[in-house]
């Protein structure tokens, strides 16, 4: 069958990347998630001391070290699942801190690190058989794909499950200080002058407040098949 790219993208934490990997499990498909990469940048940031005090980063540093800077993603052989490296040190974890959430949106405004990035994403759909997810990937990254998912949620919805993944994990959490983070970062993401995140016109909207994992699961192989049978 042949193989096509399929751009998964939507406001943050709404489940996408859960979505977007098991899709890419069930039908063989390289899973990228682009979120992990704007981390990876922001904590490279943040280990380099390139944030100034009053919050705002240090472009011109930031600007000279990007080529410094190469993320790649590992498959984890137990839970057959991609693993973030930078710099070809697993950073998986420290990614997923809310110092990373809530620094990274202001890094994925700057025009020179998304040009980096979305040729880096680029280069790995060159083959297609790609599951992307972000904030624009169909419409920036890959406006050619054959599928396009933009998956949306109450912002209410979206921190309750941020706060029960990260309770779950055994850490600490605020809903409140969630809540603002997942609010700030709809702001920056949709205002932004460089590629803002909005729903391409091709794209097939989903909105998942109220759906189950499986019946996510279950609506988005029926539009994979459909894609693919077209
Ligand atoms: O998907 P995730 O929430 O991990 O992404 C982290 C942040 O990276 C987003 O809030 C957004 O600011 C940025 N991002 C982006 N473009 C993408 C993916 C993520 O600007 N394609």
């Amino acid at each position: 069958m042949k193989k096509i790219i399929i751009a998964i993208d939507g406001f943050s934490s709404c489940g996408k990347s859960t979505m977007a990997k098991d899709l890419a499990k069930e039908i063989g498909y390289i899973y990228i998630d682009s979120g992990a990469m704007y981390r990876a940048v922001t904590l490279y940031c943040i280990e380099k001391g390139l944030f100034n005090a009053d919050n705002s980063i240090n472009t011109e540093e930031l600007k000279s070290l990007m080529d410094d800077i190469k993320i790649s993603f590992r498959l984890d052989p137990q839970t057959g699942r991609p693993r973030t490296f930078l710099n070809g040190n697993d950073v998986e974890e420290r990614i997923r801190t809310m110092e990373v959430s809530s620094r990274v949106s202001p890094v994925a405004t700057l025009d020179f690190v998304r040009k980096a990035l979305v040729k880096q994403q680029q280069e790995m759909g060159k083959e297609k058989g790609i599951v992307m997810d972000g904030r624009d990937i169909g419409t920036a990254v890959f406006p050619d794909a054959e599928l396009k998912i933009f998956v949306t949620a109450s912002a209410e919805i979206r921190a309750q499950r941020r706060y029960d993944e990260l309770k779950a994990k055994g850490l600490d959490a605020s809903f409140d200080e969630i809540l603002k983070n997942v609010q700030e970062r709809d702001h920056i993401d949709q205002t932004r002058a460089v590629s803002p995140l909005k729903k391409a016109d091709d794209a097939i909207e989903l909105d998942n407040s109220h759906m189950t994992i499986p019946e996510q699961k279950e609506w988005l192989i029926q539009q994979f098949n459909q894609a693919t049978h077209a």
